[in-house]
């Protein structure tokens, strides 16, 4: 595959890609096609996707070729994820599933510009790079991982960015489960326009 292909988008490397169901935020519990795109320069220490990080070790694959690859399965969602998938030009990615139906989700943590048309923009924001500030009116859900309880409060800067619409979600870091979430479920009660987003996928053992 030539690097002009994943220069132009029509291309991207990826690392997996797979039907499941959505295990986390706003659209938790529906089935829907993952694409996740390699090449992430965050750094997150706590990222359960390090294999991930480095994009050269996965081919190119044509878009074309994934929307044939979706098409096989009977839910019109797909969700494009990574990695940081805006590392890419996503606009053919975005056009060739929209011609065929599907509503397109990205996750994403916002360091990035975005590129491509967007049903759903989920933005992770990451303490370790800063967010691209056109993130914030673009987002429709704001997941915010907490690894600490201070992250609690820097969910809330976040918070104060985004538009009325964006639907905000905070979510315990795996590892940090026990200790995180009876915070979040306190925090939660005491601050209910935030709802709980736990990573169900994890507890069903799906991928
Ligand atoms: Fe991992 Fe996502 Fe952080 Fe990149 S942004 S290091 S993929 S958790």
């Amino acid at each position: 595959m030539s690097d002009e292909k994943v220069h132009t988008g029509e291309a991207l490397p990826v690392m997996e890609d797979f039907y499941t169901i959505q295990g986390e935020g706003f659209h938790q519990g529906k089935a829907a096609y993952f694409i996740r795109l390699a090449g992430c320069d965050v750094g997150c220490h706590w990222c359960d996707v390090k294999d991930s990080w480095d994009k050269d070790k996965y081919p190119a694959i044509d878009v074309n070729v994934l929307l044939e690859r979706a098409l096989k399965f009977p839910s019109r969602t797909v969700v494009v994820t990574g990695g940081e998938p805006l590392m890419y030009n996503l606009s053919a990615l975005t056009k060739a599933f929209h011609l065929k139906g599907f509503k397109v989700h990205i996750e994403t943590s916002g360091v990035c510009s975005v590129t491509g048309i967007w049903d759903w923009v989920c933005f992770s924001p990451k303490k370790f790079k800063e967010p691209n500030p056109e993130i914030y009116r673009l987002a429709h859900e704001l997941k915010v991982v907490i690894f600490h309880k201070s992250d609690l409060e820097w969910a809330e800067q976040h918070a104060a960015q985004v538009s009325p619409r964006c639907r905000l979600f905070l979510q315990p870091e795996w590892g940090k489960q026990a200790e995180m979430l009876p915070l979040i479920v306190d925090y939660v009660k005491t601050h209910p326009r935030w709802h709980i987003s736990l990573q169900a996928h994890k507890y069903m053992d799906i991928p």
